[in-house]
C-alpha cells in the first residue's frame, strides 16, 4: 500500500517537474500548444493514476484529486475543464463498479468546489483556508462511500487516517514544490528586471536597449529611427535645487518615456541625463512627430521641488536613420552629432537634418 501511495506522489511531482519545464517554454511556444501540452500532462497525469490504485482494506481509492484540485486553484477553468472532461471520459471508458461516484465524487466535485470558491475569491490565501478546501473535496469524495458500498460505514473507517493523511501529505509536499518554485521564478524575474533596467529611471539600460534594437532591426526591413535626448541645462538645475530633486526629476522624465514606450518604440537611459529613443515601423514625418509630442510633454510638465515650488524642464533631440548600410553605432554617432546642432542652435529644438542625404535641416519645436 505504502508503495502506491509512493507511486501516486511520484506521479504528481513528475507532473510538477514536466509543467516548470513547459513554463520555462513557454515564450518559445505558440500559446496554443502550450495550453494543449498543458492538458495532456494533466490529463496523462489524473489517467495513470486510474491504473495505480491504493488498495486499502480491497477498496482501491488513488490521489488523482491533487493534480485537479492544484489545477483548478493554480490554473483556471479554461484549462480545468477540458482536463475534467478528458479525465471523466477516460475513467467512463475504464468503466467497472463506482465509476460513477468515481468520476462524480472524486473528481468532479472536488475540482469544480476549487474553482468555485478560489476564482470567487471566497477564501484567504492562508494555509489553514487550504486545509480547509482539502477536506472538504476528501468528504466530498470519500462520505459517497458509506451510502453506495455494501458495508460502507465499517469501510470508510478502516481507511479514514490512512485516507486523508495520504491526501494531505501528498498536497502539502506539492505545495511546497510549488510555492519554492514561484519564489525561485519571482526572484528571476527581479534578477532579469535589475539585469535590463536603469534603477533610477526604470527605463531600459544601454545593453538591453541595444540588444532589442538589434533585434528589431533584424526582424523587419521598415524604416528605424534613433533619438537622442540630453536634458538642458541639468547642471544648473542640480546646482539649484540639489541632487536629490534632479533624481526626483530624471525619474519622473523616465515614467514620462514609459508612456510612450510600445511594441515599436523603446527608451533606453543611455547615461547621465541623456536617453535614446528608437522607433520602428514608421515613416520619418511619424518618428518625428512622435518625438515632438515626447518633447512637448516634457516641457509642459510641471517638476514638484517641493510643496511650494515647481520648475521646468526643456530638452534637445537629435534624431538619426538606422540605415541598413550603417551599423548602430554609426546611427547613434549620427543622432548625437544632430543633438550637438540642436543644442548649438539655442536649445529645446529637435533636429534630424542627418536624415535626409540633401542634409535638409528638420527643426520643430523651437522657439
Ligand atoms: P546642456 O544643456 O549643455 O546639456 O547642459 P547640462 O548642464 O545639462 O550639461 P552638462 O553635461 O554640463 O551636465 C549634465 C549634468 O547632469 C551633470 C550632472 O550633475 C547631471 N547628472 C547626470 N546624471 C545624473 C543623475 O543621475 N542624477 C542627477 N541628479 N544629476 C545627474
Ligand atoms: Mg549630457
Ligand atoms: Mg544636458
Amino acid at each position: 500500500m505504502l508503495q502506491s501511495i509512493l507511486s501516486n506522489l511520484s506521479i504528481i511531482l513528475l507532473t510538477h517537474l514536466i509543467i516548470q519545464s513547459l513554463k520555462n517554454y513557454k515564450k518559445r511556444l505558440p500559446n496554443k500548444l502550450y495550453i494543449l501540452l498543458l492538458v495532456i500532462t494533466f490529463s496523462t497525469s489524473v489517467i495513470s493514476m486510474f491504473y495505480l490504485p491504493i488498495e486499502f482494506e480491497g477498496y482501491r481509492v488513488d490521489l488523482r484529486m491533487i493534480p485537479l484540485i492544484f489545477l483548478a486553484y493554480f490554473g483556471n477553468w479554461r484549462l480545468t475543464l477540458p482536463v475534467l472532461l478528458i479525465v471523466s471520459v477516460w475513467r467512463g471508458l475504464l468503466g467497472g463498479v463506482g465509476t460513477t461516484p468515481g468520476i462524480l465524487f472524486g473528481m468532479i466535485c472536488p475540482t469544480l468546489l476549487t474553482l468555485a470558491v478560489y476564482k470567487n475569491n471566497k477564501f484567504s490565501n492562508s494555509y489553514l483556508d487550504k486545509i480547509v478546501l482539502l477536506t472538504a473535496c476528501w468528504f466530498i469524495s470519500d462520505i459517497p462511500i458509506v451510502f453506495i458500498v455494501p458495508n460502507g460505514l465499517t469501510i470508510f473507517k478502516s481507511i479514514f487516517i490512512l485516507r486523508y493523511t495520504s491526501l494531505i501529505g501528498a498536497a502539502s509536499v506539492l505545495y511546497y514544490f510549488v510555492l519554492m518554485e514561484r519564489k525561485q521564478c519571482n526572484l528571476n524575474n527581479q534578477l532579469e528586471f535589475i539585469a535590463w533596467h536603469d534603477s533610477l529611471t526604470k527605463l531600459l539600460n544601454r545593453n538591453k536597449f541595444f540588444e532589442i534594437v538589434e533585434e528589431n532591426r533584424k526582424a523587419t526591413n521598415e524604416n528605424h529611427y534613433l533619438a537622442m535626448v540630453d536634458l538642458d541645462y541639468f547642471k544648473n538645475l542640480n546646482d539649484t535645487y540639489g541632487h536629490v530633486a534632479g533624481d526626483q526629476i530624471l525619474s519622473e522624465i523616465g515614467s514620462i518615456f514609459k508612456n510612450y514606450e510600445n511594441d515599436y518604440v523603446k527608451v533606453g537611459r543611455y547615461g547621465g541625463e541623456e536617453f535614446i529613443i528608437y522607433q520602428g515601423h514608421t515613416n520619418f514625418e511619424q518618428a518625428v512627430r512622435y518625438i515632438d509630442a515626447i518633447q512637448q510633454e516634457i516641457r509642459t510638465t510641471p517638476f514638484y521641488i517641493d510643496e511650494n515650488l515647481t520648475t521646468y524642464v526643456t530638452v534637445s533631440i537629435g534624431i538619426a536613420e538606422l540605415k541598413k548600410d550603417i551599423t548602430l553605432q554609426e546611427a547613434v554617432k549620427r543622432a548625437d552629432q544632430n543633438l550637438y546642432i540642436a543644442k548649438q542652435k539655442g536649445r529645446d529644438q529637435i533636429e534630424a537634418s542627418e536624415v535626409h542625404t540633401k542634409r535638409i535641416s528638420t527643426t520643430v519645436g523651437a522657439e
